[in-house]
């Protein structure tokens, strides 16, 4: 579908269904604490090389404990996408996690954005059937060679997962050379390169990029999002490492805390407040737009639904 085929479909009044959200009392998480290290080095992070001390990364080791238990004595159906400002997947405590979550019956997808740097032994202990792991791929850091390989490791172990990149200009050849060597079962999604110019992209090059992801285009050009509805403060939150609930990770305003329960009163239909939302992890969660539908069953790690499933 583009642009113009779903304008038309709002204007009729006919959203697209949100099929994880239509499960009763079903809830997704987005959770990111204290973490802000990772050991890659990509020219576009603010966070790259960046070191965590042992305090902080105690800290971040009990706030995800207490958050694993939380979830462990929830009764609705969850689904948690970990979305931490650095890597996760290098630290022990980050992979028990996803490990113990994996094993809840209450969790209907767990799921962590990684470099896919660490090797696969933990996947050992995990409950495939809910893992999903988003996957980002930077050529800098490493070589396509071995990303692909961990890609493959994680096809044999059935780990169900997305891969992307940043849609640098330079690394075009790149990103076509990665989708081709791909399994064509494997989605590929794009984010646009941030901050750019106005005339970063020519025409030629967003029709290479949208043949890629189909929906490059809302990431290049975000719709309008003031008013616009959408599931967070609803079915959606964003939880912090102190377990302050907010509706979005793009809206300051607190709806209380989790593990206090405050938060629970506040959940209720509410317009976005922000002029534009121009990050996939918010965006998808607009009803008035087709991520709830195109990527049904798997919003949260970027896995958009297979045809028969749409
Ligand atoms: S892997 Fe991700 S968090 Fe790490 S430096 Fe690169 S973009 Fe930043
Ligand atoms: S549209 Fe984006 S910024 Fe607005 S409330 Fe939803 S997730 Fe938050």
């Amino acid at each position: 579908m583009n642009l113009d085929d779903h304008a038309r479909l709002v204007a009729d009044g006919r959203f697209p269904a949100p099929a994880d959200a239509a499960v009763p009392g079903h809830l997704s998480v987005l959770y990111r604490g204290r973490l802000s290290s990772c050991n890659y080095d990509c020219g576009y992070c603010p966070f790259a090389k960046a070191y965590d001390s042992r305090g902080a990364l105690r800290r971040d080791a009990e706030d995800l404990r207490r958050f694993v238990d939380w979830a462990a004595q929830q009764r609705r159906p969850l689904s948690i996408l970990f979305t931490p400002w650095g890597e996760g997947l290098v630290r022990r405590h980050y992979r028990d996690a996803l490990t113990t979550l994996s094993h809840l019956p209450q969790l209907r997808r767990v799921a962590i954005q990684t470099n896919l740097c660490v090797g696969m032994r933990w996947l050992d202990a995990v409950d495939t059937a809910r893992l999903a792991l988003w996957c980002t791929y930077h050529p800098s850091q490493v070589a396509r060679s071995a990303f692909l390989a961990r890609c493959r490791e994680l096809d044999r172990r059935g780990v169900r997962h997305s891969v992307g990149m940043v849609a640098r200009r330079e690394d075009l050849d790149e990103i076509e050379a990665l989708r081709a060597q791909l399994p064509a079962r494997t989605p590929m999604w794009l984010n646009a390169f941030d901050p750019r110019p106005p005339d970063y992209y020519d025409a030629a090059q967003v029709e290479r990029l949208q043949r890629i992801d189909p929906h490059f285009r809302y990431n290049l050009e975000p719709a309008p999002s003031l008013g616009a509805p959408c599931l967070t403060g609803e079915r959606v939150i964003s939880v912090d490492g102190d377990g302050n609930v907010r509706r979005c990770h793009f809206v300051a305003e607190p709806l209380g805390n989790l593990y206090d329960g405050s938060y629970a009163a506040q959940l209720r239909p509410r317009a976005c407040p922000n002029a534009r939302c121009d990050c996939y992890i918010g965006y998808a969660h607009r009803p008035d737009l087709p991520f709830l539908r195109d990527y049904a069953g798997g919003v949260l790690e970027r896995v958009p639904a297979a045809p028969a499933d749409a």
